[in-house]
């Protein structure tokens, strides 16, 4: 009942439960919604016309309503996952991780629950701990394997005692949460630990946690590395300027270009005389 998250003493939502039921993103919008100060009894009301009551004419124009938004291109502002989406393009992160968390997201990486649902003939159980079936959640967040990493950060935004939040809950929580650099940094460890399922999976040597740890932090100075040598290159254009051959001697420029099945190559010798001309 929704009279259960109001406190009747202080006539508010109780905050403290709010959290405790709901993903950030929702309690701010339950949050955000006024409450009458006189408490009345909960009763269902239908929001599609102003007396509250149900009629299958005003559903019609509710639907047709909902059907015109969608074709609007989903520009509703208060899009969780629209924002989610763009925020994650931006992120600081190579874009092989973030193409990883993308996917991680929306369900699409090839874990042992996923591949079988394709009737693949595979085990759907993790091939780590060989306890669970391995999805998203598991093989991400929940396997022993993974815990022993994210018990390696210390600030984890850890979900409240006793919720199981998904992968994309997690994400979505941290997208909320104003701290973009947990966001980065929730991807890159997941990347991480996927990296080393992977590894495990096709035998090669696997992966303590420190060393998954130490993977994700130096995939992330790897990008900052990156990004800022590329802040104080000088352009291009300034370290190759052509200059003519001195006297008496060529200079041949050559330019090549490949294409499906095809080259072509251009040479044009330059002499000081030519140039003369
Ligand atoms: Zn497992």
């Amino acid at each position: 009942m929704v009279s259960s998250l109001i406190d009747p003493t202080t006539r508010w939502w109780k905050a403290e439960v709010l959290r405790a039921t709901f993903l950030p993103f929702e309690v701010d919008t339950i949050l955000r919604i006024p409450l009458s100060y006189n408490l009345p009894e909960d009763k269902l009301i239908w929001i599609g016309n102003r007396k509250g009551e149900f009629l299958v004419k005003s559903a019609y124009h509710v639907a047709h309503s909902i059907v015109d938004a969608s074709e609007e291109g989903e520009s509703s502002s208060g899009d969780p996952y629209r924002q989610l989406w763009w925020n994650l393009w931006h992120l600081n992160l190579l874009a092989k991780i973030k193409i990883f968390a993308w996917r991680a997201c929306v369900n699409g990486l090839p874990t042992c629950a996923n591949i079988s649902k394709r009737r693949i003939n595979c085990s759907t159980a993790c091939p780590i701990c060989g306890l669970e079936p391995e999805d998203i959640n598991h093989a991400l967040l929940h396997c022993e394997a993974a815990s022993l990493v994210w018990s390696l950060w210390l600030d984890y935004p850890r979900p409240p005692q006793g919720h199981h939040w998904s992968f994309l809950d997690m994400a979505l929580h941290l997208n909320h949460s104003n701290a973009p650099q947990a966001l980065d940094f929730f991807f890159v460890l997941s990347w991480a630990i996927w990296s080393k399922r992977n590894k495990l999976v096709h035998n090669d040597s696997p992966l303590s946690a420190p060393q998954v740890w130490t993977l994700a932090n130096s995939s992330l100075e790897d990008f900052k590395n990156v990004a800022a040598s590329l802040d104080i290159l000088p352009p291009r254009h300034s370290q190759n300027r052509w200059e003519a051959p001195p006297q008496d001697v060529f200079k041949v420029n050559v330019d090549g270009a490949t294409y499906y099945k095809e080259f072509s190559l251009c040479v044009i010798p330059l002499s000081f005389a030519f140039l003369s001309m």
